[in-house]
């Protein structure tokens, strides 16, 4: 008990760390966010407008961190595990950047750059703007995205973050619009166009025209244990409209929403198994969980179909795995005969090894020893149903397929 007590006290003081950390570091990096709209909410609202508009509107209430210690342990373990996930990508950026610095590269560390499009104030944080003016001018935007699993395609909303943010670079190249934050002994810059910041920063002269300069953006997927770069992308006007017609969008539904002019769930809501419903502030009460949404909802079909073709490939897989795995069995004992030792390929070594089989009671002898001692039979089935163990009840899934 005491050793509990003790466990959860180390856990609210990482937590309450780790809002008061997470909420400094996004004010100092992403200033007040209510007041712009950045390519991560253009990203979140192409995705889900209602899901977006909350979170903008300010209408969820983050928790506080005073109010950790009047939590539950598994509380502030899922408080604890939402700010890891939220911030292990800065801990990733560190490291990046400092492998980027040690090859003498021209980075530039989170460029902003702020314009104004129809009255919506518009931000773009750039994690890593690379320059260079030799052999041709050249700039290389790097966003780093922290994945629990490397996706096998760039997510939407990721793809829309790079656009905007290769289109912005483009649109406002000649315009006082990029600034970069103070760091050490640099005083940052405020207000400049971004030959001018190339310039002061690197004494780089890149030309007037973006056209004439080679301007590639990455987006670098990073797991703890993997990696995957995603890109090029290049300036792609149409996918710039589209960035600035949603935030227009997502900006006059904030507004409406603030004004009382209109009501959360007024607001077009994404359709089907969506991955950013299980992460929602505003899950609770949405319009797409009343079931007659699910029932005329053709994309729960089509994920529905899909997990019935994923669990079909994985039965075949696993039957290629054992078909193979037996090959190589086979092949290994036709060499080695008796022989224990390893054997060799270019790539790989392998060996066949006898494990020991699992240990389990049997039921059965067990009532039959311990009637031996106990003498009667109520007694023994008392014993073994008060050594019976219960596990965790565990969710299933269930579906199948309705025949019309
Ligand atoms: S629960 Fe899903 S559909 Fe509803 S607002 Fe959130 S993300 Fe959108």
């Amino acid at each position: 008990m005491q050793l509990k007590t003790k466990q959860q006290g180390l856990l609210e003081f990482l937590t309450v760390g780790m809002l008061a950390h997470g909420r400094q570091d996004t004010l100092d990096q992403l200033g007040d966010r209510s007041q712009y709209i950045g390519m991560s909410d253009i990203g979140k609202a192409l995705e889900c407008l209602r899901s977006a508009v909350a979170d903008k509107s300010g209408i969820i209430e983050n928790i506080q961190p005073q109010a950790i210690s009047g939590l539950s342990h598994e509380k502030i373990k899922q408080v604890l595990i939402k700010q890891i996930t939220l911030q292990r990508g800065h801990w990733q950026e560190y490291g990046i950047q400092k492998a980027i610095t040690s090859t003498r590269a021209h980075c530039i560390p989170q460029l902003e750059i702020s314009m104004d499009y129809r009255g919506v104030p518009l931000k773009a944080h750039l994690d890593f703007t690379i320059v260079r003016d030799r052999p041709h001018p050249a700039v290389r935007i790097l966003e780093l995205k922290s994945n629990e699993h490397i996706p096998d395609n760039l997510y939407a909303s990721y793809e829309a973050q790079i656009y905007g943010q290769t289109g912005l670079l483009h649109h406002c190249w000649n315009r006082p619009c990029f600034s970069v934050p103070p760091t050490g002994h640099f005083e940052g810059i405020v207000n400049a166009t971004f030959p001018e910041v190339a310039q002061s920063m690197f004494d780089i002269q890149l030309p007037d025209n973006p056209e004439e300069a080679d301007i590639q953006a990455w987006v670098l997927s990073i797991s703890m244990s993997d990696i995957k770069p995603f890109g090029p992308y290049t300036h792609d006007p149409s996918m710039l409209q589209t960035c600035f017609d949603k935030a227009e969008q997502l900006w006059n539904e904030k507004t409406k929403l603030l004004s009382g002019a209109i009501s959360l769930n007024d607001i077009d809501h994404c359709f089907g198994f969506h991955p950013l419903c299980d992460f929602c502030s505003v899950n609770a009460g949405c319009p797409k969980f009343q079931s007659q949404f699910l029932a005329i909802d053709p994309d729960c079909d089509a994920a529905l179909k899909e997990l019935a073709d994923l669990k079909s490939q994985e039965s075949t897989i696993q039957k290629k795995k054992k078909e193979l795995e037996q090959r190589v069995k086979n092949t290994y004992r036709a060499i080695q005969g008796d022989n224990t030792g390893w054997l060799n390929t270019s790539g790989y070594r392998f060996k066949v090894a006898t494990m020991p089989g699992r240990k389990s009671f049997d039921r059965d002898v067990l009532h039959e020893k311990l009637t031996e001692h106990i003498c009667d039979e109520i007694s023994v089935d008392d014993v073994l149903g008060g050594c019976q163990k219960t596990s965790q009840p565990y969710e299933r899934l269930y579906v199948s397929q309705v025949n019309r």
